[in-house]
């Protein structure tokens, strides 16, 4: 009888070591062999055991190196040899990050599959900027989206605001892109103030995190930041927003001094 291995699809979370769980740093270091994403850093790629087989099999927009049909023959051929894959993907492997067709191929081909969650970049962003997400004065509901066009298009041509872009939500836009004028017209459109506090942030939870406050009506002001980057609004930011502009503004006056 041959023995096939098992396919672990597992969530790095957004970059901090620290932010794996205890499973997902126990099955990296088991794992005969690593296909991971870009995103996820060399320092929890290392966690690996030394014999293991680590590949990048990142294909970020503009340089596509590898397919998605090459990654799952890769997971599909290594579990055929009788080997322990971990499939490592950023944040958590269900949210924007193409798992249901992982799933789909893994199931075509008999291989048995493990999901194991990580914490999603959203929800890193939020904790890092002493944030929270819901708020039962503000913020009733988290709408997760992505600015991407490959998951927009394939539904819609855009986010549709008008149904989702409410006060009572905090808006969380995975792969925002830069084109924030359009966001800035199509939120405004939609009913949002003016005044509804949005913050960009830049790899989350890494050394060089960095984040910038701001308003709806001033998302075309906002400096171009190094990707990975994710946009929040809402609400419940409002008290960051507020701490930010005073840190900012007594800044300013011992600048002046
Ligand atoms: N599965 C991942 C998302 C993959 S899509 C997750 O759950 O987090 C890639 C997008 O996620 C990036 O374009 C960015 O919008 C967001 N992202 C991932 N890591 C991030 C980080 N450390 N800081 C800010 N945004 C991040």
């Amino acid at each position: 009888m041959t023995v096939t291995g098992k396919v672990y699809l597992v969530g790095a979370g957004p970059g901090d070591p620290d932010l794996l769980t205890v499973k997902a740093h126990r099955l990296i270091g088991e794992a005969a062999v690593v296909l991971h994403d870009d995103l996820v850093p060399a320092t929890i790629v290392s966690l690996a055991g030394p014999g293991a087989e680590i590949l990048n099999v990142g294909k970020r927009c503009g340089a596509k190196r590898i397919t998605q049909d090459e990654i799952n023959a890769h997971m599909i051929e290594a579990a055929r040899r009788g080997l322990n894959v971990v499939r490592l993907k950023s944040g958590d492997p269900g949210v924007f990050g193409r798992l249901a067709e992982e799933m789909e191929a893994l199931k075509a081909a008999g291989i048995a599959y493990e999901i194991v969650p990580g914490v999603t970049a959203g929800l890193a962003a939020a904790a890092s900027l002493g944030v929270s997400l819901t708020d039962r004065r503000k913020s009733a509901r988290i709408v997760i989206v992505t600015g991407h066009k490959a998951y927009a298009g394939a539904i819609k041509q855009n986010i549709d605001w008008k149904s989702l872009a409410r006060e009572d939500a905090t808006l969380v836009v995975y792969m925002p892109g830069h084109e924030f004028a359009s966001f800035r017209d199509e939120l405004l459109e939609a009913g949002l103030p003016t005044g509804f506090p949005a913050v960009i942030v830049s790899r989350a939870t890494s050394s060089d995190q960095r984040h910038q406050f701001t308003t709806v009506g001033n998302l075309d002001s906002l400096p171009r930041f190094e990707s990975p980057a994710i946009l929040l609004m809402g609400w419940s930011l409002e008290q960051a927003a507020e701490k930010a502009r005073a840190i900012d503004y007594a800044e300013l006056m011992l600048a002046s001094e």
